[in-house]
């Protein structure tokens, strides 16, 4: 069942956004080769915990962390650790859900540590996969379809010869992290339930130098890609408005 938000229901979820941008911003500051994912999801627990939310992730399906960090040729749900040092070069995604009052943010970016690119195909993965996301958003608005978001993450990905993660997608969110609908990051436009104010939706491309398929590893958590290529991942929580879309964890407000 698609359950939209009152203006009211939206304030908080304004707040659990600025909650989840704020500590994006502030792991970005922290990333460094030399530092551990566990050092990450402490500044992230700690910065969340500060202004009174609470992380969404940690219990989750008895999730163990307070974000999920996924390098390389992970694509998601990879779990922080006091052992696994961040080294230059690396792809991180860095994955952040807090809940306000009630109601859930989540967002995601990925970064590479040391700030230089192993490839420029490394590159211009991460840059496809944003634009992949931005083109999405511009879908959402009064009177779209549902479908419409993820033909247009399809095309990106297609546009430039990346493999598309096909199994997972963005989804809605509101007093649970994960509600309906399930967004599909693929697929023709114009299908689906119409898009109404007061809808709010996690966007979620996740796009990989090599092909589509992906595998789960045996902590049953963390996806990697089938063939080990690199992989991006980006998310933003995104409400319908009555003229277009509101993004609730845009970082640059
Ligand atoms: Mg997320
Ligand atoms: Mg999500």
């Amino acid at each position: 069942m698609i359950v939209r938000k009152s203006p009211e229901e939206l304030d908080r979820m304004r707040r659990a956004g600025r909650v989840v941008a704020d500590t994006i911003s502030r792991l970005l500051e922290a990333v460094a080769p030399g530092r551990t994912t566990f050092d990450l999801d402490r500044l992230a627990a700690q910065t969340i915990e500060a202004v009174g939310a609470r992380p969404s992730f940690k219990g989750y399906r008895g999730f163990p962390a307070t974000i999920c960090t996924s390098i390389d040729h992970e694509i998601v749900h990879g779990i922080p650790s006091r052992t696994r040092r961040l080294t230059e070069g690396q792809l991180l995604s860095l994955d952040v859900g807090a809940v306000w009052e009630g109601f859930h943010a989540d967002s995601a970016v990925t970064v590479v540590v040391g700030g230089i690119a192993p490839s420029p195909e490394a590159e211009r993965l991460l840059k496809t996969t944003e634009a992949a996301l931005d083109a999405a958003i511009e879908r959402v608005r009064p009177g779209g379809r549902l479908s419409d978001i993820g033909h247009a993450i399809e095309e990106v990905a297609e546009r430039e010869g990346l493999g598309l993660v096909r199994e997972y997608g963005g989804h809605g969110i509101g007093r649970a992290l994960h509600e309906d609908p399930f967004v599909q990051n693929w697929g023709d436009p114009g299908r689906g339930p119409e898009l109404k104010p007061g809808l709010v939706l996690a966007l979620e491309p996740m796009l990989n130098l090599g092909g589509d398929a992906t595998r789960l590893l045996p902590d049953g958590w963390t996806v990697v890609t089938a063939d080990g290529s690199l992989s991006a991942h980006f998310e933003h929580t995104v409400a319908v408005t009555e003229t277009g879309h509101e993004v609730l964890t845009a970082r640059d407000r």
